[in-house]
């Protein structure tokens, strides 16, 4: 079988440099917000672009504490795309405010900007945009928009590490983004962590109070915060991996391009990427095929492990009930269409390969 994603192989490349990070953390009696948290907080603002950088515990807190610190919360409204993962659409929900759902764009399946300006009313605060799939969104117009109603910008960057837009960095494209190193995405620990990037002092500020009961300074609390910090141990393995992001996105690069080139199936619609191929970082390779379900079916049964990002739209969830009855229908045919095949740092070429050659037979 090849898997979808072989995590162990993945880590495993990185066995004798974590053990060691591993030893000194140990020995150096310090396990919360110290050295690793600080160095790693630094490399990933200077990788991304940012000024500021504070490590979080997951990207779900990341959002909600970036919301929070820009003062949403009831009453409002954020924009957000209508295909996005659930997480994204949680924070806001988590703050009290109203998550206002927009119709993406069929190709790129990121946020269609023309469909924003429409959305918005007068309690509308922030337009949250999300890199699905690794892919940058369009930010020229978004951010104009923005503007044009004084909105602030923030990006789910959980799924685009390192992609870049018109030369900067995803994560340095808005007021503050939130990441994800949850194992499976582009830059992984090997447990959960997330970080915020921003350049506005002010928000930094606010967000690291947030992340750690709303403190500054031990035993005094200045805002009714969280405890949402980045562990050391993950800082620690994190800063290791960040070393070999660009060359680890060049390699899913290379396989998209592959794969992107060999399949001829006519009846499978290919990722189409809008930008410079810097603007994609292949989190995931999402094929389209309106017979989806068989398709996955097929591949199974020729050892060809694939999964769907994702099967059902935030809006059909039983947790967001009173959308049910909502429609978005390029959202509903994205979710019903869509199929990632296997793509890591560590395939093989003779695994891509046959992959393509079991997909242009399929009929
Ligand atoms: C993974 C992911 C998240 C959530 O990340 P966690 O660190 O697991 O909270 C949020 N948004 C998107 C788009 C994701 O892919």
């Amino acid at each position: 079988m090849i898997p979808f994603l072989d995590l162990k192989k993945v880590n495993l490349t990185y066995k004798d440099e974590f053990i060691r990070s591993f030893t000194n953390f140990l020995d150096s009696g310090n396990y919360i917000l110290d050295e690793q948290v600080n160095l790693f907080e630094q490399e990933f603002a200077k990788f991304c672009g940012t000024k500021y950088c504070i490590g979080v515990a997951n990207a779900l807190d990341g959002l909600t504490i970036i919301l929070k610190a820009m003062g949403i919360g009831c009453e409002d409204e954020v924009i957000v795309p209508s295909n996005t993962y659930i997480a994204t659409i949680l924070a806001i929900s988590n703050c009290g405010a109203t998550p206002i759902l927009v119709e993406p764009d069929i190709k790129t399946y990121n946020i269609d900007p023309q469909n924003i300006e429409k959305a918005i009313t007068k309690r509308t605060k922030a337009i949250l945009v999300v890199h699905l799939y690794g892919q940058c969104c369009n930010m020229d117009p978004i951010v104009d928009i923005a503007n044009k109603y004084s909105l602030k910008v923030i990006e789910d960057a959980a799924q685009a590490h390192g992609a870049r837009y018109k030369g900067k960095r995803v994560g340095n494209l808005s007021d503050a983004a939130a990441f994800s190193f949850y194992p499976s995405k582009n830059l992984g620990g090997l447990g959960d962590g997330g970080a915020i990037c921003t350049s506005n002092e002010e928000l930094a500020q606010t967000i690291r109070a947030l992340r750690n009961y709303g403190s500054n300074v031990r035993y005094y609390n200045k805002y009714k915060g969280l405890n949402s910090r980045l562990d050391e141990l993950q800082a620690a393995f994190l800063r290791i991996k960040l070393q070999s992001l660009d060359f680890d996105n060049s390699k899913r690069r290379a396989i998209a391009e592959f794969y992107s080139k060999s399949i001829k199936n006519q009846s499978i619609v290919l990722p189409s990427v809008e930008g410079d191929p810097e603007s994609h970082v292949w989190h995931l390779y999402v094929i389209r095929s309106e017979c989806r379900d068989s398709l996955q079916e097929y591949l199974y049964n020729k050892g060809i492990q694939t999964v769907i990002h994702y099967p059902l739209p935030p809006h059909k969830q039983e947790a967001y009930f009173e959308w049910n009855h909502c429609t978005f229908s390029i959202s509903e045919r994205i979710h019903s269409e869509v199929l990632s095949l296997p793509i890591s740092p560590v395939m093989l070429e003779e695994e891509y390969s046959a992959i393509v050659e079991v997909i242009n037979h399929f009929q």
